[in-house]
């Protein structure tokens, strides 16, 4: 890779495609925009918080200004997630022998663990994430241990407990999320899918004509749109989500979060009754974006089912905000599970 000055990128550029090593020049000025490292060659516009320097060289080391062992995990987070949310939440997986620590920080948090079950044999997955402390980006090596072992009878014997009116969360986490996807929908449950970490072949491999609610970001969106043969380029988060939620009929909503310049979604009601929803996100000094998007996932659907009083675009714009404001919170703190917010920290800001 050819070593390159990261360009600094107008307010209004979105991607560019660039050589996987670069620096911020240092006459860059906190507050100007760059494009940063999102994945092997591509990159998106962030603000700069500060100055740095990024080297990424193959075979060298480079040392950390510290170190941490936190809970977290897509499903997890999210489940968290609902319970700070006010929601009823009852998570479902396979741990690790070594996670007992991780179902007793959930416990705490106000989820329902009794359907899981911890493995004899195998470890628990590991995230190895390395965040920046510049700018609060990460990058994340995944070990899926014990996610890659969850079975479909594992899930067939928890939805014995659930029925219409319950909601399933899934992710693209764990071992045959597709069948699982598929089990609870034919049992009546509403689905809200979170497709990451988006993967080659996943529009094959989840059943996307019974998802009720799809939350991804703008990448995802971006993927998933490309791998049902649309043409993404030049459509923003708004347009992406028109295009997504027309290819499956049965979908009633699709969210496209776009990191610190908050949401954008499109619900409908039913076929004539469709409406858009933009909303912008507040500033915050920025620590660690590990969870974001899982802190939006939990607290959106937690908002969703508490709002069930009002009328169906309000309880949407009601998620929408919520997970907005709760989600611009964890960003301000580091770790994922941990960084969730309680509903009264959501609801100081929205006053
Ligand atoms: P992650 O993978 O980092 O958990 P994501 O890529 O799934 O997140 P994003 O669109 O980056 O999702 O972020 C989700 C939400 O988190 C945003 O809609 C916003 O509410 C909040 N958020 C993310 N980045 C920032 C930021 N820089 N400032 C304020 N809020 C942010």
């Amino acid at each position: 890779f050819i070593h390159k000055k990261c360009p600094v990128a107008a307010k209004n550029d979105k991607y560019v495609t660039y050589t996987k090593k670069w620096t911020i020049p240092s006459d860059t000025k906190p507050g100007s925009y760059a494009v940063d490292f999102v994945e092997k060659v591509q990159f998106r516009r962030t603000q700069i918080t500060a100055t740095e320097t990024v080297k990424i060289n193959s075979g060298e080391t480079l040392s950390a200004t510290g170190f941490n062992a936190r809970p977290g995990g897509k499903g997890a987070n999210q489940s968290v997630a609902i319970a700070k949310g006010g929601g009823a939440v009852y998570h479902a997986g396979l741990l690790g022998n070594d996670a007992q620590w991780i179902k007793d920080f959930m416990i705490e948090n106000g989820v329902d663990m009794s359907h899981t079950r911890i493995s004899e044999t195998e470890g628990n997955g590991r995230a190895f994430i390395q965040v920046s402390t510049a700018t609060g980006d990460n990058c994340i090596v995944l070990f899926p241990g014990t996610n890659a072992k969850y079975t479909p009878e594992d899930a067939a014997k928890v939805l014995e407990s659930f029925g219409p009116g319950d909601w399933i969360v899934m992710q693209n986490e764990i071992s045959c999320g597709g069948e699982i996807m598929n089990l609870a929908a034919d049992k009546g449950l509403s689905v809200l899918f979170n497709p990451a970490p988006m993967t080659p072949g996943i529009v094959d491999e989840f059943p996307f004509d019974k998802v009720t609610v799809l939350i991804v970001n703008e990448h995802e969106a971006e993927d998933l749109y490309r791998d049902l043969g649309g043409q993404s380029k030049g459509k923003g988060g708004l347009d992406l989500a028109a295009e997504l939620l027309k290819r499956f009929p049965h979908m009633q909503g699709v969210v496209v979060t776009l990191g610190g310049e908050g949401v954008v979604a499109k619900f409908r009601q039913e076929e004539d009754r469709i409406r858009d929803f933009i909303i912008p996100c507040q500033k915050v000094d920025v620590k660690d974006t590990t969870g974001a998007g899982d802190t939006f996932v939990g607290y959106f659907l937690a908002t969703f089912v508490r709002a069930q009083n009002e009328d169906y675009f309000t309880r949407v714009q009601y998620a929408l905000e919520e997970a907005n404001v709760a989600a611009s919170i964890a960003v301000t703190r580091l770790g994922s599970m941990n960084s969730v917010p309680t509903l009264d920290e959501v609801k100081a800001v929205l006053k």
